[in-house]
């Protein structure tokens, strides 16, 4: 089959014929159809030290995906050939305290499809019956594709009791967008985004966003008295990874809130902890995606009306990559000011360099 392979420890992925997956007991196998690109796939390209220290080679690349079954292994019991599926991409042991005490999104075993197994940029892709997410006819291939990150963004957002409350969101990346649209769809009063790119903030007011900051050019306390807030946030979703929005969230909660943190903070972050302890903030961190109740919310909520496509932008066939292809990415995305983390939605600014991406670059945000 054809694969996107990191061969080599260096910058690069590459198209390769590898051989086809064969399923274990229990496992299925999926013929992808449609999928995303993640942060985790461009630290891989880059072969950053993350990558350099995570990683064994060569990899099959990719963990958010849709397709269809085409073949299960022995003893699968819920699933068969036809079915049209999208899966979790994080594999847990099953067996530790956190599995079976049903918190798998807890375990500490867990491995990584397109980490530390083979993911899912390839024609055929097996993962265990147990990480299979059906997917209802209602939801499109193309959104199904995106899931892991929504889930993510599904995860941190439901994270507290949002109706009715407040909500500061740092960081207008895709999953930011998407949880001001959950937010919205969930009976949030005044929900406020924050962001340094206008573009992204832009696409966030579409999305959902009541109100949005850009605090290079205003101070986030401004929205207090327009919006009617009189002291503070009740909750925060922080989804920068900026140590300075992390600040300006725990300086603008009210006394008592909730902060859900997904965005990935540098170690060295600081914080005015007097803001911490004599607010009585309560500080959670997120992982993943809560197998499978976030997979049952996202599933639910979009039937119901949830619309989180337009920050999908841009297609691409996979047929078209390249070698050359990805090393415009970290330079583009550096240039215009937003990191490159789910990628699929990562690539929001691409019309801006659709002519150079359409010559050379042709990666599968969603293969078709
Ligand atoms: P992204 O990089 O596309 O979005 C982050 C946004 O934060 C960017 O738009 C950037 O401009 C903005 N930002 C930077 N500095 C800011 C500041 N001072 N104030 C406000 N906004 C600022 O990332 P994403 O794909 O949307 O993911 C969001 C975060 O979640 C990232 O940090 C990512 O690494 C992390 N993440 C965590 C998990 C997990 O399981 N915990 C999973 C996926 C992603
Ligand atoms: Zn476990």
């Amino acid at each position: 089959m054809k694969a996107l392979v990191k061969h080599s420890p260096k910058e690069g992925i590459w198209m390769e014929d590898v051989p086809d997956p064969k399923c274990g007991p229990g496992e299925v196998r999926i013929r992808i159809t449609h999928t995303a690109i993640c942060g985790t796939d461009k630290h891989i390209f880059e072969w950053d030290e993350w990558a350099q220290n995570n990683l064994k080679l060569p990899l099959i690349v990719g963990h958010e995906f849709c397709g269809i079954i085409d073949e299960v292994g022995p003893h699968v019991t819920h699933y068969k050939a036809g079915d049209r599926v999208s899966g979790e991409g994080h594999i847990t042991c099953g067996n530790c305290r956190n599995c079976r005490a049903g918190k798998k999104h807890l375990c500490p075993e867990t491995i990584g499809v397109g980490v530390h197994r083979d993911g899912a940029f390839a024609e055929y892709l097996v993962i265990p019956e147990s990480n299979v997410w059906p997917l209802h006819e209602d939801i499109p291939s193309e959104i199904a594709a995106f899931f892991d990150p929504l889930g993510n963004a599904v995860h941190t957002a439901l994270a507290f009791n949002i109706t009715g409350e407040d909500i500061l969101i740092c960081g207008a990346g895709p999953i930011g967008m998407m949880a001001a649209a959950i937010c919205k769809f969930s009976g949030s009063r005044n929900i406020v985004v924050t962001d340094i790119n206008d573009y992204r903030l832009n696409l966030a007011k579409d999305l959902g966003a009541s109100r949005t900051v850009n605090p290079r050019k205003e101070d986030i306390g401004t929205v207090f008295e327009e919006l009617g807030i009189s002291h503070g946030f009740d909750v925060g979703l922080e989804m920068s990874g900026n140590p300075e929005a992390f600040n300006q969230m725990i300086d603008k909660m009210y006394n008592g809130g909730n902060i859900a943190l997904l965005g990935i903070l540098p170690n060295s972050t600081k914080i005015n902890w007097d803001n911490v302890i004599f607010k009585g903030l309560n500080i959670k961190g997120i992982y993943g995606r809560e197998m499978f109740d976030t997979w049952h919310k996202m599933t639910q909520m979009l039937r119901s009306g949830l619309s989180i496509s337009d920050v999908l932008t841009h297609r691409f066939n996979i047929d078209d990559f390249n070698d050359a292809s990805l090393d415009f990415i970290p330079e583009t995305s550096e240039a215009l000011g937003f990191g490159f983390r789910c990628g699929f939605l990562g690539l929001l600014h691409m019309e801006i360099i659709q002519e150079r991406l359409e010559r050379e670059f042709n990666l599968d945000l969603v293969t078709t």
